[in-house]
């Protein structure tokens, strides 16, 4: 096998010296044991948060979420050739037991590695931020920011289904605005390079909004305070703005006194106390996917001696709908 682990705490940004490749020889099965190649790999923004503590390894290499394909087996519920997902990620290869894995089979019309996007943590952060968190209802308006990564494509996407009035998103270049109106369908979308972000959304919402899907923090929660209407809502996904440095943390929103004056609601979550809402999240959007009404976009990078690459690249914005690695096919 080859894997990747870290090897230092990065200070701000990380860069690829903070990562070592290993490799090794996968030791012989026991019993109740797999040995999987992976096919996918998912790089997300969390992991920069695991990379301040030590104990994220797991597996040969660290913490992933990962699509791959049983290759030899001692466990006769997942034969060779069983696909399966699981959490030994930045390796080509993993050794897990049943209780590792979930056996992942993608019905007709719908591609494996959906099951690390809309349909995977990111889909289902998007539909329970939407549904349990925001509680968005039929014709209401909603901001999303960070719209063209992989929750927020999905936050746009799967608002649409649910009956949404106008969907506003924000992005960091001219081509993902693009992508965000041209592609996904958004009413409007801006660039928040360009201005500030409460200028720029006071103009693509002058009526107003009722939800926001935050992802990023910082100014773009501030602008969104200031646009929400009254009893609106904000489901607080992320803060990605201050990822790298959180102990310089974007000026927080300073107008955090709308909470009070518009008696809005402002609630945190975390996807990890959701996994019950996968059922209803394949349900809904399944059909969609088969229809062609739900895009399955993702930033794929080809190769594992690429992770580190395309890690760092999420952060940096070089993803356009979910982040992947391809391992193997
Ligand atoms: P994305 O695919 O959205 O990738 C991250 C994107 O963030 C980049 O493409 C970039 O796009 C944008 N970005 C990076 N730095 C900044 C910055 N300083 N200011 C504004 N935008 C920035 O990742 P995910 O879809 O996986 O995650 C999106 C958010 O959801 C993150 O905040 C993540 O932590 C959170 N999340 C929360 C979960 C939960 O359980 N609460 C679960 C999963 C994700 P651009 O070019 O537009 O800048």
């Amino acid at each position: 096998f080859t894997a990747v682990r870290q090897v230092r705490r990065p200070e701000g940004v990380p860069v690829p010296e903070d990562f070592a490749v290993v490799t090794g020889t996968a030791p012989d099965l026991r019993a109740g044991q797999v040995l999987v190649q992976n096919l996918y790999l998912s790089v997300d923004p969390y992991m920069r948060g695991l990379m301040r503590r030590e104990g994220w390894a797991r597996g040969f290499g660290l913490e992933g979420r990962s699509l791959g394909r049983v290759v030899e087996s001692r466990d006769p519920a997942l034969p060779e050739g069983t696909t399966v997902f699981h959490h030994h990620g930045w390796a080509t290869h993993a050794v897990l037991t049943g209780d590792e894995v979930r056996t992942v089979v993608a019905p007709p019309g719908v591609p494996l590695p959906a099951y690390l996007g809309v349909l995977g943590g990111t889909g289902l952060t998007a539909f329970v931020g939407l549904t349990r968190i925001a509680r968005l209802q039929p014709g209401e308006d909603l901001f999303v920011s960070a719209a063209a990564g992989g929750v927020g494509g999905s936050v746009g996407q799967i608002a649409r289904l649910l009956g949404a009035g106008r969907i506003i998103g924000s992005a960091g270049t001219p081509a993902k605005v693009r992508y965000l109106i041209d592609v996904l369908g958004f009413d409007a979308a801006f660039d928040y390079h360009d201005a500030s972000v409460t200028e720029q959304l006071a103009a693509a919402a002058p009526d107003g909004i009722d939800v926001c899907f935050e992802n990023v923090g910082g100014d773009h929660l501030e602008a969104a305070l200031a646009a929400l209407r009254t009893r609106g809502r904000v489901a607080w996904c992320g803060a990605i703005a201050e990822y790298n440095n959180p102990e310089d943390p974007p000026a927080a929103p300073r107008n955090l006194a709308e909470i009070m004056r518009k008696d809005l609601r402002v609630e945190g979550f975390g996807v990890r106390d959701h996994l019950d809402a996968r059922a209803d999240l394949e349900a809904l959007v399944i059909p969609h996917i088969q229809a062609g009404r739900i895009r399955v976009d993702q930033t794929v990078v080809d190769g594992f001696d690429r992770i580190v690459d395309a890690f760092l690249g999420l952060l940096r914005g070089e993803n356009t709908g979910k982040m992947l690695v391809r391992v193997a096919d």
